[in-house]
């Protein structure tokens, strides 16, 4: 990717464009410990699940491979947005129109949750109440964009249709035809997000322990959790691993790891933002087999994700650059805002989200003494989900099940074995590719036209 940026210098960050290492780094987990519940993973849903059962006056310690916000959460788009354009031909049928619709209830409610949330911590994320806009950027998309967009309202959460003359109306960038808006949720900076959960969480006085990897544990009554160099034990376990929990051996056969890239531009003058417009400033995603997503931040960069995914063989999640992701991302920053001529790329990263086939959330108990919970699966959707699901996992653990959490019991279909799940995913994701490239040229053609 040398000379991608245009200046000769290399974009890629490992750690993504939001956050740095912090500078407070907390103490790697030396000796014993002991707690009511041990949280694994700091990212939305350890540090929420954290914050909510430290609420509660449950004693509760985070053990946290990297440091807070290294996953996921720390590399997302940004887009806080509910249950409108799931991926509801995966799951509508197989959990059929009841239990769909408490689904979608749990993903509409995430953004209250973090919206409510960024307000009782005190978190300044630059949040932009937008709402989000599902677009296309050929009428051949239309078709498929309405069915979806009827679908999401059927099943309870709100869509307006934009044609191109309401789309024009509201200054979104000429290459975005027509989308449907859903009116909740928006972007924010996710660095800041889940920094200020970090911050919210040692303020309540959770130890977290950063740099220190869990190895494995001992099942029964008290869970006894080894890392390099301590242990702790308590009665609960909670997996907050998402993408990398096949890794520590639990959910082999129901989740895997996608990659997904981003870019990030540098900031645009003050011309090129006028040459936009744009000034409701919306979170898109285009309605893609594989979406592209396009923001722009409050330090006006425009951030661009996701239109190719990659699944690496074995479950693994190398943080290492995906090149062709890049430049597939920056031909469409190209594309979809000629106006902007050469705009240099500030940054590029990838990161890894957890899917299973049915694209749902993936939570449930596991353990003899059904004492170790986990959560996972919830592939591109994690920003208001898994924040929720702190609230969800918590109220489990003290003796209640919330509605919400039984409404996303279900049967998770199994995965593939290798090398079986490389040969399917792979050649599933060159479709898509194929088929989005098609959309794509023919988008170019029109405007040439
Ligand atoms: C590029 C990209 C764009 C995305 N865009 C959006 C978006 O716009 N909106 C949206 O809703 N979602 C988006 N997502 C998905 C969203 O970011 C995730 O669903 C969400 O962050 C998952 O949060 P989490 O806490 O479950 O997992 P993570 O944030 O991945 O946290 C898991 C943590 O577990 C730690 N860990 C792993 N193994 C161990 C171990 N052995 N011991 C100790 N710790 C361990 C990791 O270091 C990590 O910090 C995007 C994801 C990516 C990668």
């Amino acid at each position: 990717m040398t000379d991608f940026d245009g200046q000769g210098r290399r974009a890629y960050r490992p750690l993504g464009g939001w956050v740095e290492a912090p500078d407070d780094p907390q103490p790697e987990l030396e000796g014993e410990a002991a707690a009511d519940v041990i949280v694994v993973g700091a990212g939305f849903a350890g540090l929420s699940t954290a914050l909510e059962l430290a609420a509660r006056g449950a004693k509760v310690i985070v053990l946290e491979r990297e440091f807070a916000g290294f996953g996921a959460s720390g590399r997302n788009a940004g887009y806080l947005a509910g249950g409108q354009g799931l991926e509801y031909d995966l799951f509508l049928k197989r959990v059929g129109q009841e239990q769909a619709k408490q689904i979608v209830r749990f993903y509409d409610e995430g953004v209250d949750y973090v919206e409510r949330k960024l307000g009782e911590y005190g978190i300044d994320c630059d949040y932009n109440a937008s709402g989000i806009i599902r677009a296309g950027v050929h009428p051949s998309q239309e078709k498929k964009l309405r069915e979806s967009m009827r679908t999401g309202v059927e099943l309870g959460s709100p869509g307006e249709f934009l044609d191109y003359a309401a789309m024009r109306a509201r200054g979104i960038p000429p290459a975005f035809l027509f989308g449907c808006h859903v009116p909740t949720g928006g972007t924010l900076d996710p660095g800041k997000y889940v920094m200020g959960l970090r911050r919210a969480a040692l303020r309540a006085g959770v130890p977290i322990h950063e740099n220190t990897k869990v190895l494995s544990w001992t099942d029964g009554s008290t869970i006894t959790v080894q890392t390099e160099r301590g242990r702790a034990r308590a009665p609960f376990l909670v997996l907050a691993t998402n993408a990398y929990t096949p890794q520590l051996g639990l959910l082999r056969n129901k989740v895997m790891p996608l990659r997904v890239s981003a870019l990030e531009t540098e900031p645009l003058s003050a011309a090129q933002l006028a040459s936009l417009g744009w000034p409701g400033r919306e979170g898109i995603v285009t309605s893609h087999w594989t979406m592209e997503s396009h923001r722009l931040t409050a330090r006006n960069t425009l951030v661009l994700t996701t239109k190719r995914l990659r699944y690496v063989y074995g479950l693994q999640t190398p943080n290492v650059p995906d090149e062709a992701a890049y430049r597939e991302l920056a031909k469409a920053l190209h594309e979809r805002f000629p106006m902007l001529g050469d705009l240099a790329i500030r940054s590029c990263w990838s990161g890894y989200i957890s899917f299973a086939y049915d694209a749902l959330p993936v939570v449930g108990e596991a353990g003899a003494e059904r004492n170790i919970l986990y959560t996972a699966g919830c592939s591109g959707h994690g920003l208001g989900t898994q924040s929720l699901m702190g609230l969800l996992l918590a109220e489990r653990i003290l003796g209640t099940e919330h509605q919400l959490l039984s409404a996303l019991r279900h049967k998770t279909p199994s995965t593939l074995p290798e090398p079986l799940q490389w040969c399917v995913m792979n050649s599933a994701l060159s479709v898509a590719n194929m088929l989005d490239d098609r959309v794509n040229r023919k988008a170019r053609d029109a405007a040439l036209q």
